[in-house]
C-alpha cells in the first residue's frame, strides 16, 4: 500500500522527533514516487545535518587487488576469473609489497585489499598479505577481507572463523570490509551469489569481528533482483547488529553496476537502480539506521554527480580517493580509478559544505 502525502509527512515528522522507523514503514518509503521522494530526502538531509553537521569526509586510500582468481561465480561479479582465463592474474609477495610501498609513498592512511577466493588460499595466505602490507606501509590502516573471505580461510585451514579473525588481527588487520553482504535475504542470495555464505553466517562473522574489537563497514548491494521488502529486511538486520555491538563505522550503499555481469546478461537482474531508487536508498538508510553516524556515497558506483546528490539525501562521506580499483571497472563502471580530493572539494563546496580528510574510523585529520 502506498502512503498518502499527509501520511508521509506524518511519518517523517515522527522520525525527526525520534520515532524509530519500522521495517514496514521503510518498505513504504522505499516505494515512494513523485514529490514525496524529495520530502524523504529533505528529512534525511536534516537528520544528517544534526548528526554529522556540514562536514563531508573522505579517506586517502589505496586498493590492492591481489588476485582475480575465485572459486565462486557470483552472478553480479564481472571481476572474478577462473584458472586458465587469459586475463586472470595473481600477484605474489613481490608485487603486493611493491604496491604497498607505493601506497606508503603516496601517504595513504588506509590500504584495502580486494581479491577473489583463490583456489589455493588459506588463512595463512591472508595473514602473509597483511604482514607484507604492514611491513611496507607501517602507517597505513589495513581495511581488508570480508566475512566471505574469513569463512573461506577458515574452511581451507580447518579452523574456526573466530580463530581466523584473531590471526588476521594479530597480522595487522585494522577493520573488516562489510562487503559480501549483498542482500541479507537468503532467497535473493540463492539467485545472485549461491556459493556465498548465507545470511546467518555473515551476521555471525560480523558479530565475532566486532566482539574482537575489529570494526567493520556495513554495505548493501541493490538494484538487481531484490524487492523493497528485501532492502528493508537488510537494513533491519544491520540496525539490530549495531544495537548490539556498535561496531559498524558506516553504511555504504553500493548501487549494482550491471553491464558486464552474468546476472544481467542472463536476464536475472534489472539494469541497476534508477536515480529515484538511489536517492531513496540513501535517504531511507539515514532515516532508518538511527544508530549509524555515517553514510557513505560511493562515487565509484554512483558516478560523481549522483554521489553529490546523495550528499543531499543523507550521506556525509565520499569514501576513498581509491588509487587502484578494478571491481567496478570490470563490471562496467567508468571513472573508477582515482578521485582527486580537489575534485571532491569542488563537489562538496558546491553544496556549501566542507570537505575534511578522515581516518578509517572517522577521526578528522589536518589537511
Ligand atoms: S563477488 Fe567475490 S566471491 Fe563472488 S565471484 Fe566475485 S570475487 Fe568471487
Amino acid at each position: 500500500m502506498m502512503v498518502t502525502a499527509p501520511q508521509l509527512r506524518q511519518v517523517l515528522d515522527d522520525v525527526l522527533a525520534g520515532h524509530r522507523l519500522t521495517e514496514e514503514e521503510a518498505v513504504r518509503l522505499l516505494k515512494t514516487r513523485g514529490r514525496g521522494v524529495w520530502e524523504i530526502a529533505a528529512a534525511a538531509d536534516e537528520l544528517r545535518e544534526r548528526k554529522a553537521g556540514d562536514v563531508v569526509t573522505y579517506v586517502r586510500n589505496q586498493n590492492i587487488n591481489v588476485t582475480s582468481l575465485c572459486v565462486n561465480a557470483c552472478g553480479f561479479c564481472g571481476f572474478s576469473r577462473k584458472p586458465g582465463d587469459a586475463d586472470a592474474y595473481h600477484h605474489g609477495e613481490a608485487v603486493v609489497r611493491e604496491k604497498a610501498r607505493t601506497a606508503h609513498e603516496r601517504n595513504v592512511t588506509e590500504v584495502c585489499t580486494v581479491s577473489g577466493l583463490h583456489p589455493e588460499f588459506d588463512a595463512q595466505s591472508y595473514i602473509d598479505i597483511y604482514s607484507w602490507i604492514r611491513d611496507e606501509a607501517p602507517r597505513a590502516h589495513i581495511h581488508a577481507s570480508n566475512p566471505m573471505e574469513v569463512a573461506y580461510a577458515a574452511r581451507q585451514s580447518g579452523i574456526s572463523t573466530r580463530e581466523v579473525l584473531a590471526a588476521m588481527q594479530a597480522a595487522g588487520l585494522g577493520t573488516l570490509c562489510g562487503t559480501a553482504a549483498e542482500i541479507l535475504v537468503d532467497d535473493v542470495r540463492k539467485v545472485i551469489c549461491p556459493e556465498k555464505i548465507d545470511t546467518a553466517a555473515w551476521v555471525r562473522i560480523i558479530r565475532e569481528a566486532h566482539g574482537l574489537g575489529i570494526r567493520s563497514t556495513a554495505t548493501i548491494m541493490y538494484g538487481h533482483c531484490e524487492s523493497e521488502a528485501d532492502r528493508a529486511r537488510h537494513l533491519a538486520i544491520l540496525r539490530d547488529i549495531q544495537d548490539e555491538t556498535g561496531g559498524f563505522t558506516e553504511f555504504v550503499p553500493l548501487s549494482f553496476v550491471h553491464p558486464n555481469t552474468p546476472l544481467y546478461r542472463a536476464g536475472l537482474a534489472r539494469p541497476g537502480a534508477t536515480g529515484r531508487e538511489d536517492l531513496l536508498m540513501f535517504a531511507v538508510a539515514r532515516l532508518f539506521l538511527d544508530n549509524f553516524d555515517h553514510i557513505q556515497a560511493s562515487w565509484v558506483k554512483l558516478g560523481t554527480k549522483m554521489a553529490q546528490v546523495a550528499l543531499l539525501a543523507g550521506a556525509d562521506d565520499l569514501g576513498g580517493t581509491m588509487f587502484e580499483e578494478s571491481i567496478s571497472r570490470e563490471a562496467g563502471a567508468r571513472d573508477t580509478d582515482y578521485l582527486d580530493p580537489a575534485e571532491m572539494r569542488r563537489m562538496v563546496g558546491d553544496l556549501g559544505r566542507t570537505l575534511r580528510q578522515r581516518t578509517t574510523t572517522y577521526s578528522i585529520l589536518q589537511d
